[in-house]
């Protein structure tokens, strides 16, 4: 009894430690086609250059300072060309970001949109690629990549391989745009393959998970739905090893890359 009651007690340390860095599980109070709302007017904001720049007063600090409700959950790439809160025009408290080279859902990621998704109960994911992406030419033109890169830039190869499949006469340049696009559509897949979690709330719509690229030059993002075998993916189950066991299946075709 006094080890149950020493293994409860330190149970609840634990729940209160998460609880204190990961505050506060509320959730925004927002259903997900306002957050998507909030997402489109505020990148329309900032292409027309009409910016509100909102939610960065001392008020908000004060009051985001107690708890965070943040209404989305944003995965970008690391790219200084796509600063994600300044690219939708908002502030502090209002997104929950993870920025990574060539917005790849491996561990680390997963757990950071769990701690947005399940742990904060954001409505809204948004799995964000860009044109142009470094990480993602880097394996369409198969650069010789070192040190940690290697590891990193695996989850992207499955995407620039179906890519190459639906359109082999493309030029590697080419074919850049139409692996972004894959690769954003491949993150959705790796994180609902390997997240129960998310996958559960995708499944009783307590999220919405969207693709998206952003135009460097225009600052305008295209929105690209939900992924294409969305009804396959959310009854898959999850796949014991992480990494390196992308499998990607023909059914895929002519999904992503509209
Ligand atoms: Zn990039």
């Amino acid at each position: 009894m006094k080890k149950f009651l020493s293994l409860a007690v330190a149970s609840l340390a634990v729940t209160a430690i998460a609880s204190s860095v990961f505050a506060s599980g509320d959730g925004p109070g927002v259903t997900s086609d306002e957050a998507y709302d909030k997402m489109k007017e505020g990148n329309e904001r900032f292409v027309s250059g009409k910016m509100l720049y909102p939610n960065y007063d001392r008020q908000r600090r004060f009051e985001t300072a107690k708890g965070q409700h943040p209404f989305v959950t944003v995965i970008g790439c690391s790219d200084s060309r796509v600063p994600i809160e300044a690219i939708f025009d908002q502030g502090i408290g209002d997104t929950f970001i993870i920025r990574v080279a060539g917005n790849v859902c491996d561990t680390d990621e997963i757990g950071s949109i769990e701690y947005g998704v399940d742990h904060l109960g954001t409505p809204l994911l948004v799995v964000l690629g860009h044109e142009s992406c470094g990480a993602v030419t880097a394996v369409v033109k198969e650069a010789d990549v070192h040190g940690s890169i290697p590891a990193l830039v695996d989850n992207i190869e499955p995407a620039v391989e179906h890519a190459k499949k639906l359109h082999p006469r493309l030029s590697p340049d080419d074919l850049v745009p139409f692996a972004v696009r894959a690769n954003v559509m491949q993150s959705i897949e790796d994180l609902l393959t390997h997240s129960d979690s998310v996958r559960e709330r995708a499944k009783d719509h307590r999220v919405r998970i969207v693709g998206a690229v952003y135009d460097l030059e225009t600052g305008k993002v295209s929105w690209l739905g939900e992924h294409p075998r969305m009804g396959s993916l959310l009854k898959a189950p999850t796949v014991d090893a992480h990494g390196g066991d992308h499998g990607h299946d023909d059914d895929h075709a002519g999904g992503p890359t509209h």
